[in-house]
């Protein structure tokens, strides 16, 4: 057949090819009508319904009733197991024959009691390959099962994704058949959309862009789609014009599979072990038939759920990983939230992480992965290099609602200095389906294309899962090496690094945090998650210092090991970019709290174990002691319990990471340091706290109206202002509700007012002044708080109860500070950092809300105030309904002050820092510790400068190594032990790990 020349109008012949290829139009005759041929309807089909995530071999035991197509299941969170009776035709020998399946909801094939595939409309997977060609003597009838959970890839959301879902959803199964499948129109349609795809993305300036539609156009002349012998034609039209390469300087893209699958979010974390099998066993079938396909895959909590759940599946998954095409990464548990956990909880998240991957796949991920959280901490540099990684892949910030962030590839130099290589794919997802218009904008985005030539590509559906398909790796494949576009790589994560390691003399750097302008409501919804967490990381905390001591001074003592380990790793899963932030619905946040109360009942019994071996033989009056588990000397006023239940105030002096005695009650008073708190109720109500070193006023309603460093008689309350004002605040974001508050909601600001007569004197002081008070917030919501003030001590306490029934309102309390600084500080993982108190530049008003973990700081030269703790309450409304409302107990403190002044320790200190810069976080023992006897210290630089000091020891230490996060001693990092002392140098915010080596216990 002779070519006809192309005159046709430009629009025209697009629209003819789109009607040529459309799965809407046309189907009676067009090319896409004939992707299926003949065929049949299962033989016999089978179900019943469930509430439970049962075993396969449990299910297929169960008693399936007839079902049909049409027939709907549910309700939501229930599965329907679906039995699969099978005959191909004998007629349909030398086809592909496929079983075409459609129905909600999220389905899973099991063939031979074994996973095979995931089937779900919304991850475009709705049939499962029985035979790419049926044979003469193949066997054709089967038997496959089909677990279908009631809930979709992304949860069950009522009228929209997000809303909190709908418990009576129901779902229908419209599709159940054989069908024979044309793979050589498959693949034409494949081409014939790249190269509209070209033609429209590259657009009339292109002369490549007409190239792409004429070749489109000649191969709809060529093909009839009733007439499969002229298809070749029209395939070799298409491979002439793939077939023509690129020059040497185009851009590589390199294109990794993936599947972010949400730990918990929409859906509970029992639903994602199920997507994790559904998604990875279509990844290993896909790797199967394209030995080039590489998938890279993250958090080892998913994989250790499948290699308990799926034995079968995770052999095949650690099979794939040794042909390197099912790729570990990120070297954490779970992708955790960047801001909120401690830093030694994002240490263990690597610590956990990296040796599991070491132990289940043989090597460490050199690559840290973080594509979908809501902002990353200016630690994280320093924590990724303590734990063998340089390269950090993540994507989130192409969400910042007001700036641009400047860069694609570049260094991030953290808070001291540590520097790794960062990547963020330009196309600005992490679910890419290889589109040649997600081709293009990769190229076109990356902001830093004249410095490096290369982008990641990250393809397959995901969040709920889902993953990549047949049709984008075909894609990809044809998209290799094109003209007029660029280069197209299936890679690993490694291989890209490694390009942009060679070309990164240009790159830019970015120092200090990564600051995500938006979701900034993650840092205070579900206020209860973030208590469980900081308290949670206290009490394990608690429990390996306590242990460690008690390691080392008894020989009977057994370090629980295995239970702090199980204890860790409910925390850490906690700790999901999901989960922690309150972005979850109820059930999640249900489940949450139920793994803080197993971390708070096991890690107690647990710390009075330890406590009990360390403290043997050592009983104070009454046989108590009161440890102190901070790296520094505490004197304060404590609660002691008396015979009867009751309690006893005392004021007790315990030294640094040690013990000792209570004092007995007749040697308290000349313990007093300085004068007892005096508390004065004036006749107007209004009370004042005065114990010598500040003095608090507060009004007849409980607001501060002065608070006084008494040596220097400065104010710190603003003049003409009141401290501890409730405020209300309209809270309703633009859509991400439990993620966002807007910088809108300033503008409602609404003070609660009291009643005068509401404040009353609580003790009368002595060792301890207080004075509380009721404010009615709304008719629905109340707080009681108690202002506390104790003797010798810098800081006021106001310990709050809120009962709160509020919907879309944000609750905040001001204290307008006498102090003028352009700069604020806050505490983050192992230092802190500073952030702007003005709206300058578009890039400090978009931090109109920020975070941080236990203090902050606004001070001048000579004066400054500091608020412990943080307090706030927000009531979103989705995905979960019921977030934040009931009653809340927290407590803030606040602090006036010259500078901080350490005192000298007595009693048994197992270890003290002579620097007040240093901080030491953690005692653990050593991950593998010889015969048990190895300790791991991990201390930091808070202060932001270079020091040199001494470590006080006082357990029997044989050895003392430096080491990494990841425990691995410096070959280079002996210490010397002298008079029970070890010199320490550090630079500013700089983490040191100690490994030590404890000498036997006495028997
Ligand atoms: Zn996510």
């Amino acid at each position: 057949m002779a070519a006809a020349p192309a005159l046709k109008h430009w629009r025209t012949t697009l629209e003819r090819v789109e009607k040529f290829v459309s799965p809407l139009y046309f189907t009676d005759c067009n090319l896409r009508g004939r992707l299926f041929g003949a065929s049949c309807p299962v033989a016999v089909l089978s179900s019943f319904l469930t509430p439970e995530r049962l075993p396969y071999q449990e299910a297929v035991q169960r008693d399936f009733r007839p079902a049909q197509v049409g027939d709907s299941f549910g309700p939501t969170w229930w599965t329907c197991w679906f039995r699969v009776e099978l005959t191909i035709p004998e007629a349909w020998v030398g086809q592909e024959v496929h079983l075409c399946w459609e129905s909600d909801g999220e389905g899973l094939v099991w063939r031979d009691g074994e996973p095979v595939q995931g089937l779900t409309k919304e991850g475009e997977k709705t049939s499962y390959v029985l035979t790419d060609r049926l044979g003469e003597r193949d066997p054709r009838s089967l038997t496959l099962y089909v677990e279908v959970a009631c809930n979709g890839l992304l949860g069950a959301g009522k009228g929209s994704m997000i809303a909190a879902p709908d418990p009576e959803k129901m779902f229908q199964l419209s599709r159940a058949e054989l069908a024979v499948f044309h793979r050589d129109v498959h693949m034409l349609l494949v081409d014939l959309e790249l190269l509209l795809g070209i033609a429209k993305g590259l657009g009339k300036d292109n002369q490549r862009s007409f190239q792409a539609l004429y070749t489109a156009n000649q191969m709809v002349n060529v093909c009839d789609p009733a007439q499969p012998e002229t298809f070749p034609v029209a395939q070799a039209l298409a491979s002439r014009f793939f077939g023509q390469h690129g020059g040497e300087s185009q851009h590589t893209i390199h294109a990794t599979g993936h599947c972010h699958i949400d730990t918990a979010w929409l859906w509970p974390f029992k639903e994602t072990v199920r997507k994790c099998a559904r998604s990875w066993v279509t990844a290993l079938q896909l790797m199967e038939r394209n030995p080039e396909f590489i998938f890279a895959c993250s958090q080892a909590q998913q994989l250790e759920w499948v290699k308990s759940r799926y034995p079968g599946l995770y052999s095949r998954i650690q099979e794939f990983a040794c042909r390197g095409q099912f790729v570990p990464v990120g070297g954490t548990w779970v992708e955790m939230d960047g801001n909120l956990p401690s830093g030694e909880a994002m240490v263990r998240q690597f610590l956990q992480g990296q040796n599991f991957f070491l132990q289940e796949f043989g090597k460490m991920c050199s690559e840290f992965w973080l594509p979908d959280t809501f902002g990353y901490s200016a630690q994280l540099p320093q924590i990724m290099h303590g734990c063998g990684i340089r390269r950090f892949l993540t994507q989130k910030l192409s969400w910042n609602l007001v700036n641009s962030f400047p860069h694609h590839t570049f260094f991030w130099e953290g808070l001291d200095g540590s520097r790794v290589l960062v990547h963020f794919p330009p196309g600005d997802s992490y679910g890419m389906q290889g589109s040649v218009e997600e081709v293009l904008k990769t190229v076109a985005n990356n902001r830093d294309k004249g410095r490096a030539n290369h982008s990641a590509f990250l393809f397959g559906f995901g969040d709920g899962g889902g993953g990549p398909t047949q049709t984008m790796l075909d894609r990809l494949k044809r998209l290799s090496n094109t003209d007029g576009l660029p280069r197209v790589q299936l890679s690993s994560p490694r291989q890209l690094f490694s390009a942009l390691e060679s070309d990164s003399e240009q790159l830019c750097t970015w120092v200090g945090e990564l600051f995500l302008e938006l979701h900034n409501g993650t840092y205070t919804t579900h206020a209860q998650i973030k208590k469980g967490n900081r308290e949670c990381e206290r009490i394990l905390h608690d429990v390996e210092l306590l242990s460690s001591l008690a390691l080392a001074r008894s020989a009977q003592f057994l370090y629980p090991a295995a239970q702090l380990q199980h204890l860790w790793r409910l925390l850490l899963l906690n700790q999901f970019h999901d989960v922690v932030t309150g972005s979850c619905i109820q059930m999640v946040a249900e489940e949450a709290m139920c793994h803080y109360e197993d971390i708070r009942s096991h890690g107690n019994t647990l710390l009075s174990a330890a406590a009990a071996a360390l403290c043997a033989g050592e009983p104070g009056p009454e046989g108590l002691l009161i440890v102190n588990t901070l790296p520094w000397k505490r004197i304060e006023v404590m609660a002691l319990p008396k015979p009867g239940g009751a309690h006893s105030l005392a004021l007790v002096t315990v030294p640094s990471m040690g013990y000792a005695p209570v004092p007995p009650p007749t040697s308290l008073q000349p313990l007093l340091p300085q004068q007892p708190v005096f508390v004065v109720q004036e006749t107007d109500g209004s009370v004042t706290l005065d114990n010598g070193i500040i003095r608090v006023k507060l009004d007849p309603t409980g607001r501060l109206t002065s608070l006084v460093l008494v040596a220097s008689g400065r104010e710190a309350i603003a003049e003409g202002a009141v401290g501890n004002q409730f405020v209300l605040f309209d809270d309703v974001p633009l859509y991400w509700d439990a993620w966002d508050v807007m910088d809108y909601h300033l503008e409602t600001r609404k003070p609660v007012l009291g009643q005068a007569g509401t404040l009353a004197v609580g003790t009368e002081g002595g060792l301890r002044g207080s004075a509380w008070f009721l404010l009615q917030i709304s008719p629905n919501s109340r707080l009681s708080q108690e202002v506390v003030l104790d003797v010798g001590c810098p800081y006021v306490r106001f310990h709050t109860e809120v009962h709160w029934h509020e919907a879309h309102k944000f609750l905040k309390v001001e204290f307008p500070a006498r102090v003028r600084s352009s700069q604020a500080t806050y505490e983050i993982q192992f230092g802190h950092l500073q952030r702007p108190t003005h709206y300058n530049t578009s890039w400090d008003w978009a931090r109109f809300e920020v975070w941080a973990h236990r203090w902050m700081d606004l001070s001048e030269h000579g004066f400054g105030l500091a608020l412990l703790n943080d307090c706030n309450l927000r009531a979103p409304k989705a995905p979960d309904a019921t977030a934040d409302t009931g009653r809340h107990e927290f407590t803030y403190a606040l602090m006036p002050h010259k500078a901080p002044s350490p005192a000298p320790a007595t009693s048994w200190s197992a270890f003290s820092v002579s620097s007040p810069a240093v901080v030491l976080e953690t005692v653990k023992q050593a991950e593998s510790s010889p015969q048990r006897r190895s300790l791991v210290l991990r201390l930091y630089e808070a202060h932001g400068s270079h020091v040199d000091c001494w470590l006080h020891l006082s357990l029997p230490v044989q050895e003392a190594i430096l080491c990494d996060l990841l425990e691995r001693p410096d070959p280079a990092g002996h210490l010397t032990l002298r008079d029970n002392r070890l010199k320490l140098t550090f630079s500013p915010f700089q983490v040191l790990s100690l490994l030590l080596v404890l000498q036997p216990p006495p028997h």
